[in-house]
């Protein structure tokens, strides 16, 4: 059955440059979770599958890397206006499998674009050096080359951005690649592959698998001693798992895993910016984001204020079904999810925290959750340690600067970190003290193409976007010039 709302979107493999069916022919639903119903049955892939796909990227990588950088740059950019030209056509599709509103959909369309941009630019940017060697009888020089063939896992909740992320710095690089996306949500991703494949990508470079036996079809394509690099954005957990099995062919790997960001307000914020800044840390993508606000960490004197005037904005928000008009908070991705949200928010309930909005699930079809504000939150409620996930905003107090900081580095995650202070000492202090890949100061988002998106501790190693990005596809070759 096919949801008569959902744009034409491909729905087979993409492998070797044709579109096929699962080995077996296998298929596996694709669900809207404002309703529960089906939008379309997409291809199952198997092993057998996973390794035509490989074998597929692995034949395709010596010529593909002697393409000239310029025409990488040119397909990357032509893919880059087919986005944008059709971003209304791929926001529905992204909202009815994700659930997040148009205008959500929207803003990732803008922000994963331009990843293809961005690199089709740093395509050509790639270079080595050439020094005398210090004892003046030699010449060192260093050349970039593409790493080769990489595997690239995706999450469900940037079903497009955490694809561009990876795939637009491997195409400006040289290397092809195999793309797992979400289960959950593979019609962004689909969809992507056939606007690069019309883009001119050869073929072989690019290849999709989507499948719900996931571990049985990834593990032999990181264990191929073909490949080269594994990227991965998902879970912590996964993500260990994915890294003990990249130790067999000591791969490349990059990892961008789970967050916990602390949202520290300081005395002498501006609370009106904080409350600004808090709406788009937490309520950006539903709250689904590894960038998500999870712990406001609030000053005593400021807390009351932050606290009601956050409250009252996010109760505001209008919930429903994406594709409405108007709405600004859809449905969290599944059943799974939503519960999960409840239940840390009854945990901290049972506690003693207090609900200032939200924290009752509504009823009805889907899988929504209310924007929830909660106050007086014990540091011993879930929500403290665990990554959320949901529209949900925890307001924890403190009084002393070096505590706050404490609080905020107090988790085994360290992806992102925000601040609001006007104190310019404070700031400084603040932003070095905080056990985290980025900080936002005095603002709510931090997410930038043109900025080394990355984290540290449990949140992963590795880094997206910026000039760094394109680094994680390229090994650096030296060569020594002796005979002189
Ligand atoms: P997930 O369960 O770890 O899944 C991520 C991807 O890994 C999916 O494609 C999934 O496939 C696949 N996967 C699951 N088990 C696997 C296995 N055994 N072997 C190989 N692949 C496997 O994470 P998620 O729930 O989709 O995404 C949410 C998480 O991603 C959050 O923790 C969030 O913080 C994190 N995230 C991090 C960043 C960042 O840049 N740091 C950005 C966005 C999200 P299936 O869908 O088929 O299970």
């Amino acid at each position: 059955m096919t949801s008569s709302a959902l744009p034409d979107v491909p729905t087979q493999l993409f492998i070797g440059g044709s579109w096929r069916d699962a080995t077996g022919g296998a298929t596996f639903a694709v669900e809207n979770p404002a309703d529960g119903s089906t939008l379309v049955e997409v291809a199952n892939g198997t092993v057998e599958d996973g390794k035509a796909a490989i074998d597929a990227a692995v034949a395709a990588q010596p010529d593909w890397a002697k393409v000239p950088p310029r025409d990488r740059g040119e397909i990357l950019r032509s893919a880059f206006e087919t986005v944008v030209d059709r971003a209304d056509e791929l926001a529905t599709i992204m909202t009815l499998e994700m659930g997040k509103p148009l205008s959500e959909s929207q803003a990732e369309i803008t922000y994963g674009a331009e990843f293809l941009r961005w690199f089709s630019e740093e395509a050509v940017r790639v270079s080595g050096r050439y020094s005398v060697a210090p004892n003046g009888a030699t010449r060192l020089l260093t050349l970039k080359q593409p790493v080769g063939p990489c595997l690239m896992i995706t999450p469900w909740n940037f079903p497009l951005a955490m694809g561009t992320r990876k795939i637009a710095p491997a195409i400006a690089a040289g290397c092809t690649m195999v793309v797992k996306p979400a289960g959950l949500t593979p019609l962004t991703m689909l969809w992507l592959a056939k606007v690069l494949e019309e883009s001119g990508v050869p073929e072989g470079v690019l290849n999709v698998v989507t499948t719900r036996s996931t571990g049985e079809v990834m593990e032999p394509i990181i264990r191929d001693p073909r490949l080269r690099k594994l990227t991965f954005t998902g879970s912590t957990e996964v993500g260990r798992s994915l890294v003990e099995q990249s130790a067999e062919g000591l791969l490349r790997v990059s990892m961008e895993l789970g967050g916990n960001a602390p949202f520290l307000v300081f005395a002498d914020a501006d609370v009106d910016a904080a409350v600004e800044g808090a709406m788009l840390a937490k309520m950006r993508n539903i709250g689904e984001a590894c960038t998500a606000a999870n712990r406001f960490i609030v000053h005593a004197d400021v807390a009351e204020e932050f606290s009601s005037k956050l409250a009252e904005k996010m109760g505001a928000l209008k919930i429903g079904p994406g594709l409405e008009d108007d709405v600004k908070v859809g449905p969290l991705v599944e059943e799974k999810q939503r519960d999960k949200v409840a239940e840390l928010v009854d945990d901290a309930v049972e506690k003693g925290a207090t609900v200032v909005t939200g924290g009752q699930v509504p009823d009805g079809p889907g899988w929504f959750y209310p924007p929830t504000v909660l106050t007086d939150v014990p540091l011993s409620a879930k929500v403290s340690t665990e990554e959320i996930f949901g529209p949900v905003a925890p307001i924890f107090t403190f009084t002393d600067d070096d505590d706050a900081i404490r609080m905020a580095n107090d988790t085994e995650y360290g992806l992102v970190a925000y601040a609001f202070t006007t104190d310019y000492a404070r700031a400084v202090k603040v932003y070095e003290g905080l056990e985290t890949g980025m900080v936002g100061m005095n603002q709510g988002i931090v997410s930038n193409p043109a900025a080394p998106f990355g984290g540290v501790k449990a949140s992963g190693f590795g880094r997206e976007g910026g000039a760094e990005g394109i680094e994680e596809y390229l090994e650096t070759k030296y060569v020594g010039l002796g005979g002189l």
